[in-house]
């Protein structure tokens, strides 16, 4: 899912017409330091980054003058909290909280539900898989109609909110359905929402995953990357994302892996199918060899698609060898993967000369598949290693690995490594 910081996140509550507190994202100290003066309060400075309990884990620091919050900020500021790198600080009023609660929906996908839920707790700030169950209240919810209020109100009920609360918190979460509807949330999460003292419930937490298929609803996120890599994206990312975005005929997934083109034995690799992918991967570092990049070109891709792919895996620098690794019986017509690959082997391999390339290819169309790739890399030049599986190897992956293996230390040794 795409998922927005908590700043980004907060400005689209406001969008909405739900309250969040006063304040601003900030990457400098100074910048901090004038949002402080700006908003003329004790303020709180929270690191931006994707991870909750940043409370619990130095991510959020109290401040109550300027000088203070700046000098919060130069702690925060370009250190990791979590795994993430903080380049922001969000500097907001401090509330003055009286009570915190949780509220967030999210899609529940059982076969019972399949629509959006509402969770909903009395007890909040805290991270919701730590509510004792009976303090966390459920209610599926009508995508187009949203919750009613009435069930809203029987909830808050068995919820035991106080009755002077009730009317307010069902405003809220009518128009906090209504934002999770807008934006196309597949998460939208309130913890905590907070009754401040003056009165009113405000957002002082905002965690919103916009569903990836509805990105593109959304030009007004500008959201560059509708996918997820738990990590920052790459060059290779960017430009895989690049090739899926463009055509949505089939998937053509392309992701890094944490590749180190100083260190041998790294595999450019091109799984079909996701079960296949890791079948292939275990084999591969089962024998000491890694995978340079994750990618996946199934759910029948055209030529196109699968070609490109193939280009972006194989144009890694370093890389001692190339695997297409077809470990499954796959029902789409594979000649258009025979075709690609003969295609991008042909333009690749005369400047990548005896790079060892082991080609499995199974399934429908199997046999006019094999052919292609046979007929097409018969004589390209460079190509002196390359192998060609079909169905009698499909799922012999120590076969496979020990193949590439062997190929790998011909190559190496081919080169004086
Ligand atoms: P998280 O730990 O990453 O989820 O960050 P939150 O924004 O949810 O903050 C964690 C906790 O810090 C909240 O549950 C509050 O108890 C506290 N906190 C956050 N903002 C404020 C604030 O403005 N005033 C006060 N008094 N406490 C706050
Ligand atoms: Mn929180």
């Amino acid at each position: 899912m795409a998922k927005l910081l908590e700043y980004q996140g907060k400005g689209w509550l406001r969008e909405a017409g739900l309250a969040a507190p006063r304040g601003r994202a900030a990457d400098t100290a100074e910048q901090v330091a004038a949002i402080a003066v700006e908003l003329a309060c004790p303020v709180v400075v929270k690191a931006q980054v994707q991870a909750g309990g940043r409370g619990k884990s130095g991510g959020l620091a109290m401040a109550d003058t300027p000088v203070e919050a700046a000098a919060a900020a130069l702690r925060l500021l370009g250190s990791e909290l979590k795994g993430g790198l903080i380049r922001q600080v969000l500097v907001e009023e401090k509330l003055d909280i009286v009570h915190e609660f949780y509220a967030g929906y999210t899609v529940n996908s059982g076969r019972e539900a399949r629509c959006p839920m509402l969770m909903f707790s009395p007890q909040g700030g805290m991270d919701i898989e730590s509510v004792p169950e009976e303090k966390l209240f459920r209610l599926l919810v009508s995508p187009t109609r949203g919750p009613g209020e009435p069930e809203l109100l029987d909830m808050l009920q068995r919820a035991e909110v106080p009755p002077e609360h009730r009317r307010a918190l069902v405003k809220f979460l009518v128009g906090l359905f209504r934002a999770y509807r807008t934006y196309d949330c597949f998460t939208l999460e309130i913890n905590p929402l907070v009754l401040i003292r003056a009165g009113g419930f405000v957002a002082a937490d905002c965690k919103m995953e916009i569903d990836n298929n509805s990105v593109f609803r959304h030009p007004e996120m500008s959201i560059e990357v509708a996918r997820d890599f738990g990590h920052d994206p790459t060059e290779l990312d960017l430009i895989g994302w690049g090739i899926e975005e463009a055509d949505q005929r089939g998937s053509g997934f392309l992701m890094s892996m944490g590749f180190d083109e100083k260190t041998p034995g790294y595999i450019g690799y091109h799984p079909i199918g996701g079960g296949s992918a890791m079948l292939g991967m275990d084999a591969l570092s089962k024998v000491g060899l890694k995978v340079a990049n994750y990618a996946d070109t199934s759910g029948n891709p055209v030529g196109s698609k699968i070609y490109r792919v193939a280009k972006v895996v194989l144009s890694q620098p370093g890389i001692d060898g190339y695997l297409l690794g077809g470990f499954m019986m796959a029902n789409q017509e594979q000649w258009h993967h025979a075709h690609a690959i003969v295609k991008a082997l042909r333009e690749t391999l005369p400047q990548r000369p005896g790079l060892p390339c082991l080609l499995l290819l199974c399934g429908n169309k199997e046999e006019e598949s094999l052919a292609i790739l046979r007929e097409g890399l018969a004589d390209v030049p460079g190509g002196e290693r390359i192998e060609i599986y079909g169905r009698e190897h499909v799922t012999d992956t120590g076969f496979i690995a020990q193949k590439m293996l062997s190929m790998v230390h011909e190559y190496q040794r081919a080169r004086g490594g």
